[in-house]
């Protein structure tokens, strides 16, 4: 038998995409499954967007990119990064890469040494924390409070904070929990930060335009943190463009430089007609995706109402993103349809075999806890999924 590295062995298979297989496949056998696992928009990528591609496609866009992206997308992204974020970012500091997922591990594998730690407020992105083991670091997991809307406090980072911590990685809006944080409670970490000048943050603002409550925050806008932070963005959320494959980051120059090198050696670059229909999507203005944040916010309301009437399920207000976090330890411990539940994986299993709805237990994003719901599905499926989940839990 092929004997595997212990790299891979000692991996986990990404929980988001486990789940959306599974409930692909089990659609395929001919069972009525809702999926509200994978974290991916509903809609179909604006036209004036795919247009842009077909021209690329018939301009004969068919070569190798520069490895960190075309000329004309990096414009693109310090336009952008300067209209939305007021971020003032030099071409040598822009890296494209396929896919926000694939910058975070060109930024693992440019910044980590083995033993490095990495902190990561939890519940956290659901790849962080594989990402980082794979390139011999340190995932530090803090756990937040619900009660704080799963926001890591000064204190508890500062309490966090060894000799051995590299990095901090966030997302905000954050997947899973949806929290935002405000201008203020950015200040209050990177004002903790100023004590510990080598430590780089890793801020993945990917569901940035996805925001309830107006007016995105950016670590970078800080001075002061300006040259330690890198900024983790792409088109695949606000633009429903997952399959397009393009993320972008904004870095300090020197670590910019290395993750071009890294991808030189892995992947040569990213997909050059995505690279050219990102082009028009960037220049273009938020405003023109405005109606998709529209429907989320809908969606949103509509489930947290739902939920609400759901005895079992306590669930902060998301601030942004479509994902719903609730606190499901109510069940633990009990047996549902002779089912014993222990922890938020039964949980979230238990649902998919007696309610037909996917869902994915919060243990992948770092709590135990809870289970992650994405409301990037219709109103009539969410209005159904919640129904039967009522039905499989009375
Ligand atoms: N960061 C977060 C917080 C995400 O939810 C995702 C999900 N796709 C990614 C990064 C990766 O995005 P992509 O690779 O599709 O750009
Ligand atoms: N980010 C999405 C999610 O969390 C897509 C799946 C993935 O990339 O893992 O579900």
């Amino acid at each position: 038998m092929t004997q595997l590295s212990d790299r891979v062995l000692n991996m986990a298979t990404s929980a988001t995409l486990a789940m959306a297989a599974k409930a692909r496949e089990l659609k395929a056998e001919g069972k009525d499954i809702i999926g509200l696992s994978l974290g991916e928009p509903d809609f179909n990528t604006p036209d004036f967007i795919k247009e842009a591609a077909i021209q690329a496609v018939n301009d004969n866009y068919n070569s190798y990119t520069p490895v960190d992206g075309y000329a004309e997308l990096k414009d693109a992204i310090i336009t952008k990064f300067k209209r939305d974020n007021n971020l003032n970012y030099k071409p040598s500091q822009i890296v494209v890469s396929t896919g926000a997922k694939q910058a975070l591990a060109n930024i693992a594998a440019v910044l980590l040494n083995k033993g490095d730690e990495v902190i990561l407020p939890c519940p956290y992105w659901v790849s962080y924390s594989d990402i980082v083991k794979l390139n011999e670091g340190i995932p530090v997991e803090v756990k937040t409070s619900i009660d704080n809307d799963f926001k890591l406090t000064p204190q508890q980072l500062e309490a966090a904070i060894t000799p051995k911590t590299k990095m901090i990685w966030y997302s905000s809006p954050c997947n899973p929990s949806g929290s935002v944080y405000s201008k203020a409670e950015l200040r209050a970490i990177a004002d903790v930060l100023q004590k510990h000048p080598n430590i780089i943050v890793v801020s993945d603002e990917i569901y940035e335009h996805i925001n309830f409550i107006g007016g995105h925050e950016s670590m970078a806008q800080f001075d002061d943190m300006f040259d330690r932070t890198v900024t983790v963005n792409g088109v695949s959320k606000a633009f429903a463009m997952t399959g397009w494959r393009i993320g972008y980051i904004g870095a300090p120059k020197s670590i910019a430089r290395a993750c071009n090198k890294m991808q030189g050696q892995v992947t040569s670059g990213a997909n050059c007609i995505a690279q050219r229909a990102v082009i028009t999507a960037l220049n273009e203005s938020p405003d023109r995706v405005q109606y998709m944040i529209d429907e989320f916010k809908v969606r949103r309301e509509l489930i947290l109402s739902l939920l609400n009437d759901l005895e079992g399920f306590k669930t902060n207000v998301p601030e942004g993103a479509f994902y719903v976090f609730p606190d499901i330890s109510h069940f633990f411990g009990s047996t549902l349809k002779g089912k014993r539940i222990e922890n938020a994986t039964d949980f979230s299993l238990f649902l998919l075999e007696h309610a037909n709805v996917a869902t994915v237990t919060g243990i992948a994003f770092g709590n135990p806890d809870c289970i992650r719901i994405s409301y990037a599905a219709s109103q009539e499926q969410i209005i159904e999924a919640i129904r039967r989940i009522k039905e499989a839990v009375s």
